[in-house]
């Protein structure tokens, strides 16, 4: 059992070196200043969001199949994986001799995972494009305000003109806490100018009111609510300016998993971290060696918890363990020593009820 501080370590590590790579490359190329002399400005650009699996790319696809075959688009695609899919989706289906110009940037999140070589694709797309219009894609999971502020910046606010912000949700979902209570759920439905009702052939009667209910809460003052079958969403409602204000970002700073490891556990004993990078949700706790887990209990956890993988070391009465979970099954190794108990989950989807049910294994 590789450590979990080891496993964010080496993670780190190959960050660290795409970026610089990255930056390298940035330098070399100098895209700044030539952007500045090929005056690429105001480009509509609309940003469409939603949650893993709503419809984002079928939108898009519908999108397109509007686009006047004079403009020229240019879609840029944020994958949480580190092989990218939807701009091979996308290229499979249209041609830059259709005026349609695809960059794919897989790798996290938009804004801080992925930041440096989404500047450079990004950049790199606007020389090559030089489009009438920009889509971007950003990853289900990403930070939806942080990438709002992240294409706000300086940098950009020549370049794009930021249109109404979308944001697609299966409304059936509004009804699930698996969503509700989580805070990226909650987040794109905060920024957006349009919520989108997507897949609404699919809904019960009251799930488009509820819908309307959770936006009245949950979105912008002013945020339209619509509802479509299968993305199938009409350009002409995403025109106009967005009219979210969010203060423009400053560079990205490291991820944040790297100050929750380093950080001192506070008086109550644990501490935790949420953790959007890599394919999936993570939610991870750290817990003094005061607190004694119990064997059997943490046995029952483990055969209870809904999660893709799962990795632990535990203090427990009977000695120190790290468990090992995965879709084959749970392998636990004995270890002679850890200075903390730390558990690490990753998910498609967080379960709010995870912790309460770690909690109930502390002796
Ligand atoms: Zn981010």
């Amino acid at each position: 059992m590789i450590p979990a501080r080891v496993i964010v370590a080496e993670s780190l590590k190959s960050v660290a070196a795409k970026v610089a790579t990255q930056i390298a490359l940035l330098k070399k190329h100098n895209e700044r200043d030539k952007m500045k002399s090929t005056k690429i400005t105001a480009v509509p650009t609309h940003i469409i969001t939603g949650f893993l699996g709503v419809g984002k790319t079928s939108a898009i696809l519908q999108l397109l199949t509007n686009k006047p075959s004079n403009e020229r688009w240019a879609i840029l695609v944020n994958e949480f994986g580190e092989i990218g899919v939807d701009g091979s989706f996308f290229s499979g289906q249209y041609t830059e001799k259709q005026g349609v110009f695809i960059r794919e940037v897989p790798g996290g999140c938009m804004c801080c995972a992925a930041g440096v070589p989404m500047q450079i694709a990004l950049n790199q797309l606007l020389l090559q494009a030089k489009p009438d219009r920009l889509l971007i894609e950003p990853t289900g999971l990403g930070h939806p305000k942080e990438i709002i502020k992240a294409l706000s910046a300086k940098h950009y606010k020549e370049a794009l003109s930021l249109q109404k912000t979308v944001t697609l949700v299966d409304a059936r979902n509004v009804n699930n806490t698996r969503y509700t209570s989580h805070d990226i759920f909650n987040q794109q439905i905060a920024i957006a100018d349009i919520v989108i009702g997507n897949k609404v052939d699919l809904y019960q009667d009251e799930d488009k009111t509820r819908l309307i209910d959770y936006v009245k809460v949950h979105g912008q003052a002013n945020a339209d609510v619509v509802f479509a079958q299968q993305g199938n969403i009409k350009l002409s409602i995403l025109a106009g300016p967005t009219t979210l204000s969010l203060p423009a970002a400053s560079p990205h700073r490291p991820t944040k998993e790297v100050m929750t490891a380093d950080l001192t556990i506070p008086e109550c004993g644990f501490i935790k971290a949420i953790n959007t990078g890599a394919s999936f949700n993570s939610v991870g706790w750290r817990f003094t060696e005061e607190k004694t887990f119990n064997y059997a209990k943490l046995k029952g956890f483990f055969s209870d918890v809904n999660a893709e993988r799962i990795k632990a070391v535990f203090i427990t009465e009977l000695g120190v363990f790290s468990y090992n979970f995965t879709a084959d099954g749970l392998t636990e190794t004995a270890l002679n020593f850890t200075k903390e108990s730390r558990i690490e989950i990753i998910s498609k989807q967080l379960d709010d009820t995870v912790e309460a049910q770690l909690m109930a294994c502390i002796n």
